[in-house]
């Protein structure tokens, strides 16, 4: 049974209501505040439709869906009208917007679904399978369910769940390679040596998610996620995507919008959207940071720390991926292991792989790694060496830590120096008819995964607050629309920049003032950062990440789900058992496993006719 079928069925769905943000295109009233019956809203007028069709019609189901929707908007025109007398439907609105990543293809789709007439212009020359998976916290599973319930429901079929099984922070010297799953409010750890002490805090993802009836937080290969929004939005305009084309300006007038491209042409449009990534060529012209060449602008800064106003963070990361059967995989989300000035994160995503991250304070520029999520992949000489450095790295880190590096794939590896900027409190993110959005504007650290959870959302709001400025019988007035997005910006930002602090204060905390936990029975901590870590824990755990993640979770658009997101854990568990299973059966056979390997690399955008390539989520940082 599908999701939706699945919710639609369900006896304890909440009571339809009336309005779905944004299903109805064009009306005179402001679309409804999103409401806990949203998810239902979508459901009761849209989705009998979409739950009819059998599963390998997917299309027509989606022809039903949008007829659907026009249905409605006629209902909604044709009231306080008489016969005869219909108002003439003014123009749709015309958007360009800049870059396919996560926010562009999203934006797009949201757009389109409203009947406007969108064009992406995406710099690299071809999409490709590339990429490792993305971390979707409830608050983006919740917003792409308001933005479209297939949408929702075929990203949640490419699923792979972490929040319902154990999440946290983990000793990263301390736990003993054994994968336990011990308590971490244990006291006896104070007089017991033998007393297991790994499992440093446990995060209440599942008991925020379930605070607001959201789906659990999960992961998705980025392939994935592109190939479904690249299909759901060609089946709203097949052709509105051009490649290997990038925005290299603008110009504001009093009817729009002049977009310039690289191609020499120019192109009219009433809103140009800048979702352009971390290396923004809207932004360089918005904020004035830099000439633009070819859709590039990359100054840095006189001491070299900064390009295009974006810092580095101190950081660099590695990440791999491997198929292993460690013995808490079935009941591990994710473990942050911590040590002195490093991090090592491990997650289950899926298929029996694990892909892990290794976060470490370095000068910028230590490449020991290809840059695959820039499409140089790593040979496996080049890998072999950067597992041999991070080994020497960890020296005295837990065998939990080297069983994994040493069960990776050298070739796998990557390298990326990480750049993030300050929010943007004070400076408008629209200029004229002219708005960023995503990395565009807010790029930063990845140690919540909100950087594309927050793309989405924007990519949501942008598109409630424009439609609410349209009348059915009116074109758009430049005017306006300006001031609707000034009105995004006031609405995305205080949320927006606290998300971005708390991920920057999430690794500088980590590093800098979080050490090895003080204990009475050994010498592995024992400075000033190791009794506040151990003074920190009750805090932490019971205070600090349960408003952190009942924060994040705040902005769920779509509503609560009612028991929804219980029945679609319950369907997940047996899929991933089964493919977990049969990945490490194939292992153990000496099969090929790795995903990446059969899509040939981690890039979404494969370089073409000379032009960069990146995979959805991660421009290249350099
Ligand atoms: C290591 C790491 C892990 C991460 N993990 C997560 C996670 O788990 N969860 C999460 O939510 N986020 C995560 N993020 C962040 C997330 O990847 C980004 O925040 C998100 O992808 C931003 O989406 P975007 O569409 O704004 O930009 P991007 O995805 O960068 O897309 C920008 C697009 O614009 C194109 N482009 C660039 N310039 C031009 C131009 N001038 N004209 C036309 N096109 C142009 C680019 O080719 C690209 O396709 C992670 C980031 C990193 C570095």
């Amino acid at each position: 049974m599908s999701f939706l079928n699945a919710f639609v069925a369900s006896p304890g769905a909440p009571v339809v209501s009336p309005a779905a943000p944004l299903a109805i295109a064009p009306s005179t009233a402001r679309p409804s505040a999103p409401n806990g019956n949203f998810a239902t809203a979508a459901t009761g007028a849209v989705a009998g439709a979409v739950v009819a069709a059998a599963a390998g019609r997917r299309r027509e189901r989606k022809r039903c869906n949008r007829c659907n929707v026009k249905r409605q908007v006629t209902v909604v025109s044709e009231a306080g009208t008489q016969a005869g007398e219909r108002p003439k439907e003014g123009k749709p609105l015309k958007v360009i917007v800049a870059g396919g990543g996560v926010g562009g293809l999203t934006c797009a789709f949201s757009m389109l679904k409203q009947g406007w007439d969108v064009r992406v212009f995406e710099k690299t020359g071809k999409f490709a399978r590339f990429g490792g998976p993305i971390q979707f916290a409830s608050n983006a599973t919740s917003t792409l369910k308001a933005i479209d319930e297939c949408l929702f429901e075929r990203v949640m079929q490419k699923f792979t769940v972490t929040a319902t099984r154990r999440c946290g922070i983990k000793d990263g010297l301390r736990s003993n390679g054994e994968f336990r799953m011990t308590d971490v409010l244990n006291p006896s750890y104070f007089l017991d040596p033998e007393a297991p002490a790994d499992w440093f805090i446990s995060f209440p993802l599942k008991e925020c998610a379930d605070f607001f009836n959201l789906p659990y937080t999960g992961v998705i290969n980025r392939p994935d996620l592109q190939d479904i929004l690249l299909d759901e939005c060609k089946a709203q305009k097949e052709d509105f995507i051009t490649n290997g084309v990038s925005v290299v300006g603008y110009e504001n007038h009093d009817k729009g919008v002049t977009v310039k491209l690289s191609d020499g042409t120019t192109e009219e449009a009433d809103i140009l959207v800048g979702a352009d990534g971390i290396w923004s060529a809207v932004r360089a012209q918005m904020y004035n940071e830099g000439k633009v060449k070819e859709g590039k602008v990359k100054e840095r800064s006189k001491d070299g720390n900064s390009i295009q106003g974006c810092r580095y963070s101190g950081y660099t990361v590695f990440a791999g991926e491997t198929v292993l059967e460690v013995p808490d995989y079935y009941e591990c989300g994710y473990k942050v292991y911590i040590g002195p000035q490093r991090y090592f994160v491990t997650s289950d995503v899926g298929d029996g792989r694990i892909q892990w991250y290794a976060f470490c304070a370095l000068p910028p520029g230590t490449h020991k790694a290809g840059d695959t999520w820039a499409g140089e992949g790593a040979d496996a000489k080049e890998g072999a060496d950067v597992i041999s450095y991070l080994k020497g790295l960890h020296e005295g880190w837990s065998s939990e830590v080297f069983y994994v590096l040493d069960n990776t794939d050298a070739e796998s590896v990557e390298q990326r120096d990480l750049y993030d900027r300050w929010p943007e409190f004070f400076r408008s993110w629209a200029d004229g008819n002219v708005v960023l959005m995503g990395d565009a504007v807010h790029p930063m650290m990845p140690n919540l995964g909100q950087g594309g959870c927050q793309a989405i959302e924007d990519a949501y709001e942008l598109t409630r607050i424009l439609s609410a400025n349209k009348t059915y019988a009116e074109d758009f007035d430049p005017k306006v629309t300006a001031e609707a997005l000034e009105n995004f910006y006031k609405s995305r930002m205080p949320r927006v920049a606290g998300i971005s602090l708390l991920s920057g204060l999430a690794s500088d905390l980590i590093i800098n003032a979080f050490g090895t936990p003080w204990s009475p029975h050994d010498d592995k901590g024992t400075d000033w950062r190791s009794y506040l870590t151990l003074g920190w824990k009750p805090f932490l755990q019971f205070i600090f990440f349960p408003l952190q993640f009942l924060f994040l979770y705040s902005n769920h658009p779509s509503g609560g789900m009612g028991d929804l997101p219980q029945r679609m854990k319950e369907e997940w568990e047996k899929r991933h058992k089964k493919s977990a299973e049969a990945a490490f059966a194939a292992k153990r056979l000496g099969k090929p496993t790795r995903h990446w390997q059969q899509g040939g690399g981690a890039s979404l955008l494969i370089s073409t006719n000379g032009i960069d390539s990146i995979h959805l989520g991660l421009e290249a940082h350099k």
